[in-house]
């Protein structure tokens, strides 16, 4: 497919879709091609609201937090306090010592894992997970198990990609501490029934950990609605900075585990007898976090919130049906994921060719897609393939991206089939 110059135009003066303005590495060329950009779930653009706010805080307020009397020192600690507070009013915590800065989702889930198993697990207990979970919601929790002698019990899924609701409560006895699960599968789109999976859950009395790297950006998230005891994200992915997440955990659980790790600020006193440890949610905070990262995440949250998440959650629900649509007419492409909810994930295969070299076809065409198996090895094993094309989406998408990719796709199917 040659562009003709009108078609770059159109797509560089952002024709369809105001917000892509706000992206400015949107606006580039690709081989000489206008980029498409469609790797969200790996990890989102930024806009200029968090971009110009990097700048501002390195030209401004840079210096350490919680520590220093001086002025810079307290700006910093305000504007990070700030975030905080922003954050928890954005998934509705009862209080903002309910949320701890973390690396991101992955930090977040070993954070919790790792308490865990110092929290009296045994090898008479069992940790619930699904089949879909990215490999950061799986390897914590077998290391949780390996620790503790406790047994990983697995949710099966169906053809479509929808978990077998009877087989979990089959599953749910009084031996399982902790279920931990998606919000959003990343490869497969699909939408979890997270209410009933929680509440199900604390019918015998397990604590629910909730990973919504996949789910924050596109779903309004109410942690108390939900009920969930812990929820993790990660900021690169809603559209904030790269090394900073969410752990949300409810006061309780958080007063009762022990801390993660041991250093400056997550404690009150030390002497070389005792160690007196800080309160919520210092306690979990230990050393110099990411403190530009933890500040600049909340104008990503402003961004989205300026836009609104109901709005963003129904304008992507009209783009991944129209992707849908598109790529189902293409002979030889399968959809991989056809749950009756999903949001922000397509993936796909190609009989007889590789998503491998389908990428690299799409990449020379000026289309960002991601190939393999996105960290979840057990969902390919499952489908018996060696990976899957997946384009994800975000805000900035246009139905322009999707004719793209699917013109696309159809060019890279012709020439590999
Ligand atoms: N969980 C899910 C569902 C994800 O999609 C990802 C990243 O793709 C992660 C966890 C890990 O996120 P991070 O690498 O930001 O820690």
């Amino acid at each position: 497919m040659e562009l003709k110059s009108e078609d770059v135009q159109e797509y560089l003066s952002y024709q369809g879709n105001p917000v892509r303005e706000q992206f400015p590495s949107l606006n580039q060329m690709v081989y000489g091609k206008p980029l498409i950009y469609l790797d969200n779930a790996a990890t989102t653009q930024k806009p200029w609201k968090v971009i110009n706010a990097v700048q501002e805080y390195y030209t401004t307020i840079n210096s350490n937090i919680h520590r220093g009397v001086h002025y810079l020192s307290q700006k910093a600690t305000d504007a990070y306090e700030l975030s905080r507070t922003t954050i928890a009013t954005f998934i509705n915590a009862k209080n903002s010592r309910e949320v701890i800065f973390t690396k991101g989702t992955t930090e977040g889930i070993n954070l919790v894992a790792d308490c865990f198993s110092r929290y009296g697990i045994t090898d008479k207990d069992s940790v619930i997970i699904s089949s879909f979970e990215h490999h950061s919601n799986i390897v914590p929790w077998q290391m949780l198990c390996d620790k503790t002698g406790a047994r990983l019990k697995v949710i099966p899924m169906n053809e479509d990609g929808e978990l077998l609701m009877d087989d979990y409560k089959a599953l749910l006895d009084d031996t399982v501490k902790i279920v931990a699960i998606s919000y959003v599968s990343n490869t497969l789109g699909t939408i979890n029934p997270i209410k009933e999976i929680i509440d199900l859950a604390h019918q015998i009395g397990s604590a629910v950990l909730v990973d919504a790297a996949q789910a924050v950006q596109h779903l309004a998230i109410d942690v108390k609605d939900l009920d969930c005891d812990f929820l993790v994200f990660s900021g690169h992915k809603m559209y904030g900075p790269t090394g900073i997440g969410i752990l949300y955990g409810k006061e309780e659980w958080l007063e009762k585990l022990p801390p993660y790790q041991g250093g400056g600020d997550m404690i009150k006193t030390v002497s070389f007898v005792k160690t007196e440890y800080n309160e919520l949610p210092f306690k979990f905070e230990a050393g110099t976090p990411h403190i530009e990262g933890a500040i600049n995440l909340k104008v990503a949250i402003d961004f989205i919130n300026e836009i609104g998440l109901e709005q963003i959650a129904a304008f992507e629900q009209g783009l991944m049906s129209y992707a849908t649509t598109a790529v189902q007419e293409i002979p030889g492409v399968n959809i991989i994921g056809r749950a009756k909810a999903k949001t922000g994930s397509l993936s796909l295969s190609v009989t007889g060719a590789h998503p491998y070299d389908i990428g690299v076809l799409l990449d020379k065409m000026g289309i960002a897609v991601r190939t393999g198996h996105h960290c979840t090895q057990p969902i390919m094993d499952f489908y018996c393939i060696p990976g899957t094309v997946r384009a994800s989406f975000a805000l900035y998408n246009s139905t322009l991206d999707v004719d793209r990719f699917a013109e696309g796709l159809k060019r890279a199917v012709n020439m590999l089939v």
